[in-house]
């Protein structure tokens, strides 16, 4: 009992049950007028705590070994590279990142590991980076866990950043949650928005929960470095000032932490998969009113006449008519292009997690009160099997193809 994180004073508690439906995760019964707390249901939220009238609950914190934050400066980016290329979301993280450091008066710093990547430091400068700590291995050339984990692990030991950004792709959630664990920092996955707190310089770090219907803004005041994935596609890219000037620090890291149980045997591309939704101008996305998976072919007409991606909801993916990383979505790819065209997609709020920030939304639907139609630019109210193909033939004639 002692050495529970949260507990019910008996003497304070009167059975009022406030904190049972104060609960968002249905933690509390009531057993002889006496509230308990479920702890494997538990996640310390504090709501119980602050509805209780009668300061029945309490929230013990474990006592920790404080950190020293003031041993910890800069704002250090993960530079995500892919056979050699850095990818995009570096340069959103850069952009973001660029901000912080800016309020925060420190160094914007870019960690880029990978083989044979010293021509590409310059472009992390160009970007906004003020120093760039490279790793240059053959055994970190593609993307593994432990020795990239074990890399970015003693890099933060050694250089103590306040704060590490990194892509909520594929890669940095695999790799920052590692790190976070090993060096107990916390970590807030999948943000869509970062900044500083004016007063207490904390990050402030805030990202959909809920399903989506609120946005939770998350600190980390006692730990450094603060930690957070941050969604593809939802800051802007740094621009390129082919002026400016910053360093490369090369760091050497022993043969042991480049030690991987796993090995690369070869890569194999998804056949399925024509462009990459996160990085397309235009999406033809289908949902659930395509009714069957053979239909996908109209989209795909579309998309192609358009030289555009094919995208999904996730109740088309679910039904296992188009593979999953065709799904748009708060449990899908987020994406920002400039055109979007949902054909049969509803348009629940999970689904505009992942696409409402395009420039232009074309919503089809015979449901002229589909959600969609809120958040579109264009609605057309109708049967998509007559719409899309009409839209195929005359965008062909158009374009002339
Ligand atoms: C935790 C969580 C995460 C989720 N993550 C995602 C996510 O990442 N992405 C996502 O998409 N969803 C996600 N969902 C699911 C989401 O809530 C919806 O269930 C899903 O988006 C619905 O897909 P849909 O719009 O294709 O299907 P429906 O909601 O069934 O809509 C089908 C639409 O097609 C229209 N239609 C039918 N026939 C025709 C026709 N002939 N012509 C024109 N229109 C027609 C209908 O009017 C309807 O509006 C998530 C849900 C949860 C709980």
């Amino acid at each position: 009992m002692e050495n529970e994180p949260i507990v019910v004073i008996k003497d304070k508690c009167v059975g009022c049950r406030l904190c049972i439906k104060s609960c968002p995760f249905g933690a509390i019964t009531m057993q002889d007028k006496l509230a308990v707390i479920e702890l494997a249901k538990c996640t310390l939220c504090g709501a119980c705590v602050e509805i209780c009238k009668f300061e029945a609950i309490e929230i013990r914190q474990p006592a920790t070994v404080a950190v020293d934050l003031s041993a910890y400066r800069d704002v250090w980016i993960f530079a995500e590279q892919k056979d050699g290329h850095i990818q995009s979301i570096t340069y959103e993280l850069l952009g973001e990142g660029r901000k912080l450091a800016d309020q925060l008066g420190m160094q914007l710093c870019a960690v880029l590991l990978g083989h044979q990547m010293t021509d590409r430091t310059a472009e992390l400068i160009q970007r906004g980076a003020d120093r760039v700590y490279l790793v240059d291995a053959p055994e970190l050339a593609y993307f593994q866990d432990e020795p990239y984990a074990a890399v970015l692990i003693d890099l933060v030991r050694r250089h103590k950043p306040a704060i590490m950004l990194c892509g909520a792709t594929t890669i940095g959630r695999s790799l920052v949650s590692r790190v976070a664990v090993t060096v107990k920092a916390g970590l807030t996955a999948d943000c869509t928005g970062l900044a500083i707190d004016p007063e207490t310089k904390n990050l402030l770090q805030t990202r959909p929960a809920f399903g989506g219907n609120i946005m939770a803004t998350i600190i980390t005041p006692r730990h450094r470095p603060q930690m957070a994935t941050v969604r593809h596609k939802v800051m802007k890219e740094a621009v390129v000032d082919a002026k400016r000037q910053g360093e490369t620090l090369i760091e050497k890291v022993t043969a042991e932490i480049l030690k991987s149980r796993a090995q690369r045997v070869r890569f194999v591309p998804e056949t399925e998969t024509t462009t990459n939704i996160a990085e397309a101008n235009i999406i033809v996305s289908g949902g659930r009113g395509l009714q069957a998976p053979e239909n996908f072919a109209i989209v795909r007409e579309l998309a192609e006449v358009l030289g555009a991606g094919v995208g999904s909801s996730r109740a088309a993916v679910d039904a296992g008519w188009i593979p999953y990383s065709h799904q748009v979505g708060q449990t899908g790819k987020t994406v920002c292009p400039k055109i979007y065209i949902a054909c049969g997609i509803s348009g629940q709020i999970q689904h505009l997690a992942g696409m409402s920030s395009a420039d232009i939304i074309v919503a089809i639907n015979k449901d002229p009160e589909a959600p969609i139609f809120r958040m579109a630019t264009y609605g057309l109210v109708g049967d998509l099997f007559k719409l899309v193909p009409l839209l195929t033939r005359e965008f062909k004639k158009v374009l002339k193809q």
